[in-house]
């Protein structure tokens, strides 16, 4: 075991400090990476807060942190896929089973004993919470490190890890593509890689949005049209009209009111997990025949597709990239909605720690 630097939480009302974390030293089949960016997720705030404490509740400390990308520093004996010097990344899962049905597929996210890269039992740890990518470095299965394309920007790469992944996979599933409608509704870190991923799989991409301040970044983004879902008119002149629609939202909200703008057969996706359930009107689903569907991150499989997809179009986040001490600011302004559009942050901040 050895002493890495990281933020954590003590509390769920207490801000991210300074301290260290025990991590493991690199089994045979590990990768040990000195952390260079970590994108800050919306769920890492939901989680610090303990927000989703009927389902996952929060260990403390809590180190968060699962849009990962550094650079490796160690391999284990029996690890082929790094060298040391290559880069690598981690997003929101570090272990599962490698055995059940869904692992077997590709859907290690769905595996029962998946182990979540931060607030979850580590086996290696005696059972100890995991620890995610506030911190100066990591150790990790080599089956959960990625590669990235040498031509992204690393801050800007970070963010695939799952703000990407949590967007791409459920548009792949639901085959968005050219001739199709599309919207994505809320347009923070996962909605704004959701409009990048639309357009780039050709379809007419339509954000919903609250904050009609953000229209020219959504045309910029490659939203086609852009709707403020406060304004009804607005709502009205779409209603009926889409095949999909991703629903990325952190806070409770009217689903009922998207629900009504598909067409026939379409489907509305939730990725947003807020604090509170939503409320759901039978009928936003009978008439029109419409689904409502979840969608969880993505496997290690579909996670690698998304970055040499990235890698060939070009595509990242938009990231304003800050020092690890300003994190709790940082979560001030998420909540606010006031950030274009990912924090990224620049993990050579935490040497002066
Ligand atoms: P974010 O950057 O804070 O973006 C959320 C966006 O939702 C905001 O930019 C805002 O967009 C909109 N919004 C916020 N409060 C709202 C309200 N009260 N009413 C209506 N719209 C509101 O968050 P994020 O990191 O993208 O994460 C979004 C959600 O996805 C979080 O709940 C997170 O935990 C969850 N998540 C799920 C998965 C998964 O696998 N399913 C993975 C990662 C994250 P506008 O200003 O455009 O309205
Ligand atoms: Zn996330």
């Amino acid at each position: 075991m050895y002493k890495a630097k990281a933020y954590s939480a003590s509390s769920a009302t207490s801000p991210l400090a300074s301290t260290t974390i025990a991590r493991r030293d690199p089994t045979d089949t590990d990768v040990q990476m000195e952390i260079l960016f970590c994108g800050v997720c919306h769920s890492d705030l939901h989680q610090v807060r303990n927000e989703w404490s009927g389902m996952m509740p929060t260990v403390y400390p809590c180190t968060p942190g699962h849009e990962i990308v550094g650079r490796v520093t160690k391999v284990g004996s029996a690890a082929k896929k790094f060298k040391p010097g290559d880069l690598g990344a981690i997003g929101c899962l570090v272990d599962s089973d490698g055995s059940c049905p869904a692992c077997k597929a590709g859907l290690e996210q769905f595996c029962p004993n998946a182990v979540y890269t931060y607030n979850s039992p580590d086996k290696h740890m005696d059972g100890k919470m995991t620890y995610g990518g506030y911190s100066d470095s990591v150790v990790v299965d080599e089956r959960f490190v990625l590669r990235v394309p040498s031509n992204l920007t690393l801050a800007g790469a970070a963010p695939l890890l799952c703000a990407g992944i949590t967007t791409y996979s459920p548009m792949r599933h639901w085959a968005v593509g050219k001739g199709k409608k599309v919207g994505v509704v809320g347009l923070g870190g996962l909605g704004h890689m959701g409009v990048k991923f639309a357009h780039a799989f050709g379809a007419h991409t339509v954000v919903f949005t609250t904050s009609m301040s953000k229209k020219e970044d959504a045309l910029r983004l490659g939203a086609d049209e852009v709707v403020l879902s406060t304004d009804a008119n607005q709502m009205k002149r779409h209603a009926g009209s889409f095949d999909f629609i991703l629903d990325a939202v952190s806070a409770r909200h009217d689903i009922n009111a998207y629900l009504q703008q598909l067409r026939l057969d379409g489907n509305l996706t939730i990725v947003g997990v807020p604090a509170k359930p939503h409320e759901l009107n039978a009928t936003s689903l009978i008439f029109g025949r419409h689904s409502l569907s979840g969608s969880l991150i993505g496997g290690i499989p579909e996670t690698q597709e998304m970055l040499d997809f990235c890698g060939q179009h070009n595509i990242t986040a938009d990231v304003e990239v800050i020092p690890i001490q300003k994190i709790n600011e940082a979560y001030e302004r998420m909540l606010k909605s006031d950030v274009k559009y990912r924090f990224s942050i620049d993990l050579a901040s935490l040497k002066s720690e």
